[in-house]
């Protein structure tokens, strides 16, 4: 395990063909407090297009924590299985709003939502969307896992396993995985990488525990980085941006 000061020591283009990208709902509400900021969308559409242009293949888990949160509805006495069906719900606004910012930069996308919805979008069929990701589409996999009780981190972790992704890139406010948050310590440290054992075991924020055993069985590297900033995640891919690779290596 190495913690490091900035700058970053991956410096060379990241090896990965297929990538799952997973971004937290909050991330498309940009500076507001709720919801869906389209400025946003429509800039991270772009993002995903610069990476689409490097070659990588493209699938999106999105989150819905700028809609709606199951444990939030929870605290507040509703039934969480109901609360965490409204979020599944949420995932698939966000989806569609990923979807249509795609379209207008004229990139093939589909959305692949685990709680069948005919009218709205495809089921999640794991073939056909190999077969999307093949002819360079993206594809958005919508309502989470279809289960109560779990996460977009860890539907995450399931699809790009079940993708075959060489990677999960986690687009998050900061460049990496600190020793303590570096919004409140000054002193924290990134590290350029890091176990899946030491995030576990050092209890750091990464990804719930749930998501990171998931990659961890199936080895399927996290690559943390700031989704925040405009052309990140291809300048990330090739090896020009700070992140944190989390892996067994
Ligand atoms: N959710 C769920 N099952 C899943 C994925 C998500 O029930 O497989 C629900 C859960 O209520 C969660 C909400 O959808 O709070 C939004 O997902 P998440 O909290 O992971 O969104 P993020 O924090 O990434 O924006």
């Amino acid at each position: 395990m190495t913690a490091q000061k900035k700058p970053s020591t991956v410096t060379q283009a990241l090896p990965y063909k297929r990538v799952l990208l997973k971004m937290s709902g909050e991330v498309l509400m940009g500076n507001q407090q709720f919801g869906i900021d389209p400025a946003v969308v429509a800039r991270v559409a772009k993002d995903v297009k610069e990476a689409l242009a490097m070659g990588v293949e493209v699938c999106i888990v999105v989150g819905a924590g700028n809609i709606f949160r199951g444990v939030s509805g929870a605290s507040q006495g509703m039934d969480r299985t109901t609360a965490d069906y409204m979020g599944m719900l949420g995932i698939c606004i966000n989806a569609l709003a990923l979807q249509n910012a795609l379209e207008k930069l004229d990139v093939p996308t589909r959305v692949q939502s685990a709680i069948h919805m005919n009218a709205i979008c495809e089921p999640y069929i794991r073939r056909k969307a190999m077969r999307h990701m093949e002819k360079g589409r993206v594809v958005i996999f919508a309502a989470g896992t279809g289960n109560p009780y779990f996460t977009t981190d860890t539907t995450g972790a399931l699809r790009a396993s079940e993708m075959d992704c060489d990677a999960i890139f986690k687009g998050t406010k900061v460049d990496g995985v600190y020793t303590a948050d570096p919004f409140k310590d000054p002193t924290a440290t990134r590290f350029d990488r890091i176990s899946y054992m030491d995030v576990l075991t050092k209890d750091l924020k990464v990804m719930d525990a749930t998501a990171i055993s998931l990659a961890r069985e199936n080895n399927v590297p996290i690559v943390i980085f700031n989704i925040r900033e405009e052309g990140n995640f291809a300048r990330v891919l090739k090896g020009e941006s700070n992140c944190t690779i989390v892996s067994n290596a």
